[in-house]
């Protein structure tokens, strides 16, 4: 089930030496190429389109580069060519931790926004216009991403990382572990075929969970990720004002912001609310930028022990 060929950066001297360096040297290239290209994940251009970067990419070459092992890591983020069931179980396991701030020595906050039914495109373009980064934790089933897959691509075009909210968008408490495992990979799966990335970041619904389903999760190499502050748009009889103030009062060093696709005032409350933190001093960006500098981050070398034990 695992693909796991790391042997052909790592040959002996040798015969194999030149096939070595010349895989270090295709790794690379593909490497820079990937950072180059990628709006999301930490890279530093939110204005530059998303290419696929395996698109095209024959499986000789790919083995060749030494991506038969599944993928790399930069900036936090695994670049998979892994599909379906041969994503399970690649993140490496860490310790069971709900996170409700990033770093808190940078004057950064996440913008997250969930869900993504009545995805109001009004606030993709203010993102897109804004350069804002942002992340997206998107349902997998439920008539979202499953029936709305250029929802995906449209986020990553314009800058967003796309992170999992479940595939049922159940409350995960009393769940068995069959249940959690699916809700994690089925829905990582079907965001992860359009993406081919993996952030190491879960959101449940309503950021409930229980300790079981924390255990599980922490196994499946997910941190579980709430908020800081919220723009209470899944409240009712809340006005803009009060949202932009609640927005405004929750900014501090690593916060993570909270709000919806769909809403009550999600795209004017943003309107108003990016300028206004921007304002204050305050990088609007993604949740991945705002994990930088924390323990809570993929990294390259977890990956390769992790991957390298199958
Ligand atoms: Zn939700």
């Amino acid at each position: 089930m695992y693909h796991v060929a790391m042997k052909s950066t790592r040959g002996p001297l040798g015969p194999s030496r030149g096939k070595a360096l010349l895989s270090v040297t295709m790794a690379v290239l593909l490497l820079s190429l990937v950072v180059a290209l990628s709006p999301g994940c930490g890279s530093k251009n939110a204005s530059v389109p998303t290419l696929d970067p395996f698109k095209g990419l024959d499986s000789g070459l790919a083995s060749a580069s030494g991506l038969s092992s599944g993928g790399f890591v930069v900036d936090g983020c695994l670049f998979t060519t892994r599909q379906g069931d041969e994503l399970e179980g690649v993140l490496p396991p860490v310790k069971p931790q709900v996170l409700s701030k990033g770093n808190t020595n940078v004057k950064k906050v996440a913008l997250t926004i969930d869900d993504g039914w009545n995805a109001d495109m009004r606030i993709l373009q203010l993102l897109k216009d804004s350069k804002v980064k942002f992340t997206a934790f998107l349902i997998g089933g439920r008539n979202m991403v499953e029936s709305n897959p250029d929802f995906v691509r449209q986020i990553q075009e314009a800058g967003g990382e796309v992170c999992s909210h479940t595939w049922d968008h159940y409350v995960m408490r009393g769940k068995d572990e069959a249940t959690v495992m699916m809700e994690i990979w089925k829905s990582q799966g079907i965001i992860t075929d359009i993406t081919h990335r993996v952030l190491p970041y879960i959101r449940f619904s309503g950021g409930a969970y229980d300790q079981p389903a924390l255990d599980w999760t922490a196994r499946e190499g997910y941190w579980v990720v709430n908020w800081s502050a919220s723009d209470n748009d899944t409240a009712s009889g809340v006005t803009v004002d009060s949202q932009v103030a609640a927005l405004l009062s929750g900014c501090s060093n690593g916060a993570i912001l909270l709000c919806h696709w769909g809403g009550h005032n999600t795209y004017e409350v943003l309107a108003r609310a990016i300028p206004e933190i921007q304002k204050r001093g305050f990088e609007v960006t993604s949740l991945s930028e705002v994990m930088e500098g924390t323990p809570y981050v993929l990294t390259e070398k977890a990956y390769r022990e992790h991957n390298k034990k199958k």
